[in-house]
């Protein structure tokens, strides 16, 4: 005799009365997703088993996107790299100097130069030629009279062209240095969660090792228990095994 058949209130799918869930014991998270999906719903009919699983899938999918809300801007990078096993270390500087524009390439040399002995050395140079020039070599008609406020202009104007150059570099550096070290956050917390996952295999792989061996110890004891009973008598049966039933994990 076959049961009667009711349909689903969602899907409408007659399946038998008594797997039909009614909506007065479902959760109100789940009641919740179901009025969102279905606002004409009315929780008066009983929801088949297909139906209430998606729901279920539903509300978990959610728990798990609100928890991943949650995260900061460079942990959802590493999690996306995570899943789809790619790599989080990378070199920096190549990227950061193949990305640069001519103008801050000469910033960077000029910066480089301007901070050297040799810069000191030749400028030192300049200024005391410019000095013996104005001084001995045309000491009749000098182009820049002792006090020398000609080669004050220059030295001066040298100065305010430099100071940003230098701090256009230094700025430049300290991205760099910003970049790198946001690459070294990541690749921590990368490391940290393989870790972690390699130390959660561990723990199962021991914990099935352990088992396996109470399963050997328990055998043993059965095989030690017949080998007394049969020494009062010797008919006995060897016990068969007991069946091994691997742990859940
Ligand atoms: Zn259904």
């Amino acid at each position: 005799m076959s049961r009667p058949k009711l349909s689903c209130s969602l899907c409408a799918a007659p399946v038998d009365g008594r797997s039909l869930r009614s909506p007065q014991k479902l959760e109100n998270r789940i009641i919740d997703l179901i009025k969102q999906d279905r606002p004409d719903w009315e929780a008066n009919r009983g929801i088949c088993p297909n139906c209430l699983e998606q729901y279920r899938a539903k509300k978990f999918v959610g728990y798990l996107e609100a928890e991943y809300q949650k995260l900061s801007e460079i942990e959802h990078a590493v999690v996306s790299k995570i899943t789809r096993r790619g790599r989080v270390s990378r070199v920096v500087h190549q990227d950061f100097d193949a990305g640069m524009t001519f103008g801050e390439r000469v910033a960077d040399k000029v910066a480089q130069f301007g901070g050297s002995w040799p810069f000191i050395g030749l400028f030192g140079a300049i200024l005391v030629i410019w000095m013996l020039i104005n001084t001995w070599l045309l000491a009749r008609h000098p182009f820049d009279p002792y006090p020398f406020i000609l080669l004050n202009l220059v030295l001066s104007t040298l100065a305010a062209i430099q100071a940003p150059v230098i701090m256009m570099s230094q700025n430049r550096q300290a991205h760099k240095d910003r970049l790198q070290a946001q690459q070294d956050y990541e690749i921590n917390l990368m490391a940290e969660i393989e870790i972690r996952d390699l130390h959660d295999k561990m723990d199962s792989l021991r914990f099935k090792q352990w088992h396996e061996l109470w399963h050997i110890q328990k055998r043993q004891i059965e095989l030690l228990e017949h080998l007394c009973a049969r020494s009062s008598n010797p008919e006995l049966e060897m016990p068969p095994p007991s069946p091994y039933v691997p742990p859940e994990l």
